[in-house]
């Protein structure tokens, strides 16, 4: 072993253990081999025992799978239950490594309530725990991207003056947003992190652009005046200097898909939540373009250049507003001739004001971030209409891009801008190259098997399917991939739950399907009678806001239990009304099929109008569909029925909650029963016991509520 210097080398809060560093210019002093680190499954007792917690065989199972996955470097998809205590599980190994390693794990959420939940609750716990065997305190961060915090520049330097023409002729909107405004800057003062998530009660989304910067519009640090205090340098900053940074799936996206670096060196990531990751990293892939963008663009540079120069682009933006008024919103196939000669022409009026814009940067402060906020609209601009062009270079079965048109004068309520979108056909491509391929990735859920096996998606991720084996707690060991591209490891630890014995599937195969026309009386005859069964505690999860409504405003005249319906309030609010009063029933859509978690005997019944594929107007799903077909496979079940059976597992993984939980799931939709694509629906949802008989669910219903009474 060396003598000297036995110390470690640290970096602010975090000491590094690596042994032999360059520590000045020419000097290596040898370190000594730290002390091992105790195992994995010790570090889960401590952690587990300090928590107060008992030892579960699938979180034990769990989390000695992510360190195999963390010493062999092969990825791993984990499906963990409810109840599993899955964030221990990955935490636990994940900061043994970064101790060890001296380096930076990241956890990327969906959601931030679990971002919350890791900050706020596991990690303070774990770090107090593991101090001890891991020989130091743990450390950790949040991090979020640029626009969730207060830019300290622009609060200074005011926000441009080109608001939205809505509120502009609101005087409502205008005294709102100044009192907003108002309340920002009393917080900018007083706020520590400058993290819009801090900030209670909340400001509106166009109160909020007055005082933050997308990364493209920031002055960078080296030339902003703020640079020193800026809030989300300095998260940054933290960030490189902790063991665990927690982010989330759009900032993990755009480190790694958009070429910006963002999250500070690491060679770890686990994605909790990872049935949303498609969704999110295609949200990020996505570009639109709208006239309104066209003309701020225009606007901010006609102020720095040449009036005519910036009129050329005024006017493309005219003549796009003119054409989109012509088109139908949906997917577009073929791309218009005279909508591809209005692009082209945005296109380049975009690039003459970037290029009269020039490469200079003034020396003057104003004048450096007006340059720089016009030129990121104009650059988006530019950029977007390329993309929108290219779209359509190649024919149909070689395209990588969707487009579609949205808004416009068409659908109900309130007219929204037309709006061209681009997006990817698919991101698998994408996450394999950059993220697969950089570093091992753990990815976990409650719902990762569908159809009861990883492959679908494990091939929406990019990694090649079969090979990866389901394994339950009872003891069958796991199968390592194979196939050709990263070599990643499935394994399902299942749930503590025992849902055959605390749940019932309830299919009402008598029912008619769904119809086009709303809700079917016959379906709003079954619902009152299985709320009134159930005494209230219902959570209705419908696939549309319309059918959510028109349940409502039904049910109200025909039980006397209280109903609540997505939309009238915040939704937060909504769902602590619905579980502080049993009675009480909570219809929604989407938000609620991930977002309610209700323990206890306040929700017994989860009743779901249909099977919520998506709309076949869905611009991406139906392209996505067809792609699957054209290669030859079957398109319905590969998008449309695994869209449905993610979600479908989602919404009714409401019910249990905890070991104490019981009740029903009821679907209302008897294709779940009747069709053949239900068998693969239904192997995507836990283990029920199931009845078609309405008596026997009702009477089942019946007896909870007595129960709970
Ligand atoms: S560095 Fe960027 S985000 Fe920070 S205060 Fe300056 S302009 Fe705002």
């Amino acid at each position: 072993m060396s003598t000297r210097p036995s110390e470690v080398i640290a970096f602010g809060d975090r000491a590094c253990g690596c042994a032999g560093l360059t520590v000045g210019p020419g000097t290596v002093w040898a370190v000594p081999d730290p002390t091992p680190l105790p195992e994995v499954p010790e570090l889960l007792a401590a952690a587990v025992g300090a928590v107060g917690g008992a030892e579960r065989p699938g979180q034990v199972k769990m989390a000695t799978a992510v360190g195999d996955a963390i010493r062999t470097g092969d990825h791993l998809a984990v499906q963990a239950g409810t109840g599993t205590g899955k964030s221990l599980a990955y935490l636990v190994p994940a900061l043994r490594h970064a101790v060890e390693r001296g380096s930076t794990v990241v956890v990327s959420t969906a959601t931030i309530a679990l971002q919350r939940q890791l900050v706020d609750r596991d990690l303070p716990r774990l770090a107090k725990a593991l101090k001890e065997p891991l020989g130091r305190t743990p450390t950790f961060a949040i991090l979020k991207g640029r626009r969730n915090y207060l830019c300290l520049h622009r609060l200074d330097s005011g926000a441009p003056e080109d608001p939205d023409d809505a509120v502009l002729f609101d005087p409502f909107a205008v005294s709102r947003l100044g009192r907003e405004v108002t309340r920002l800057r009393e917080w900018a003062s007083n706020t520590e992190t400058g993290d819009r998530d801090e900030l209670v009660p909340g400001v509106t989304d166009q109160a909020w652009r007055q005082v933050s910067v997308s990364a493209r519009e920031c002055l960078t640090v080296a030339r902003c005046p703020s640079g020193t205090d800026c809030f989300a340098e300095h998260a940054r900053a933290e960030a490189g200097r902790v063991d665990i940074v927690v982010t989330n799936h759009a900032l993990l996206a755009i480190d790694a898909l958009q070429g910006y670096q963002v999250l500070p060196e690491h060679d770890l990531v686990i994605i909790d939540e990872a049935h949303d990751l498609v969704d999110r990293v295609t949200s990020v892939a996505t570009s639109e373009l709208a006239t309104a963008m066209i003309t701020a663009a225009a606007r901010r540079c006609g102020r720095l250049v040449d009036q005519d120069i910036a009129d050329r682009l005024l006017e493309a933006a005219d003549g796009f507003t003119l054409l989109l008024g012509d088109l139908e919103p949906g997917r577009m196939d073929v791309l218009p001739a005279p909508l591809a000669g209005c692009l082209a022409a945005i296109r380049d009026a975009a690039h003459a004001c970037i290029t009269k814009l020039g490469p200079d940067k003034p020396a003057d402060v104003n004048a450096a971030t007006s340059r720089k906020l016009a030129l990121s609209l104009l650059e988006e601009v530019h950029d977007t209409s390329i993309r929108l062009l290219d779209a359509f270079d190649t024919d149909d079965k070689g395209r990588r891009d969707v487009v579609w048109l949205t808004g416009g004068d068409s659908g109900p309520g309130t007219p929204r801008p037309a709006t061209l979108k681009v997006a990817p056909l698919a991101v698998a491509g994408l996450l394999r190259e950059r993220l697969f391929n950089e570093c091992t990735t753990v990815l976990t859920s409650a719902t990762l098997t569908l159809g009861g096996t990883f492959d679908v998606m494990a091939r929406q991720w990019g990694l090649p399917a079969e090979q990866s084996v389901s394994v339950r707690v009872d003891g069958v060991a796991t199968d390592k991939a194979i196939a050709d591209g990263p070599h990643w490891t499935g394994l399902d630890v299942g749930s503590p739950f025992e849902h055959g014995r605390s749940g019932i599937l309830y299919v009402a195969k008598h029912l008619p399907p769904p119809g086009r026309d709303g809700l079917p009386p016959a379906y709003l005859d079954e619902l009152a009678e299985l709320i009134e069964a159930a005494g209230g505690r219902t959570l209705g999860l419908f696939s549309s806001m319309r059918a959510a409504k028109q349940a409502t405003e039904e049910l109200r005249k025909r039980v006397t239990v209280p109903i609540l319906c997505q939309g009238e309030d915040s939704t937060a609010l909504l769902v602590t009304k619905f579980a502080d009063d049993p009675a009480t029933c909570l219809f929604g859509t989407l938000t609620l099929w991930q977002g309610v978690d209700v323990p206890g005997s306040s929700l017994q019944l989860v009743v779901v109008d249909r099977i919520p594929f998506p709309r076949p107007d869905d611009p991406l799903a139906s392209a996505r569909q067809r792609a699957v077909e054209a290669r030859g496979g079957n398109g319905f079940l590969t998008v449309a029925a695994t869209h449905a059976a993610l979600l479908l597992a989602q919404g009714t993984g409401r019910l249990l909650r905890t070991m104490d939980d019981r009740g029903v799931v009821a679907i209302l939709d008897p294709r779940l029963a009747t069709a053949r694509y239900g068998s693969f629906l239904r192997a995507s949802l836990p283990n029920y016991w199931t009845t078609y008989d309405p008596e026997v669910v009702r009477g089942a219903l019946r007896r909870l509520d007595l129960a709970a009474s």
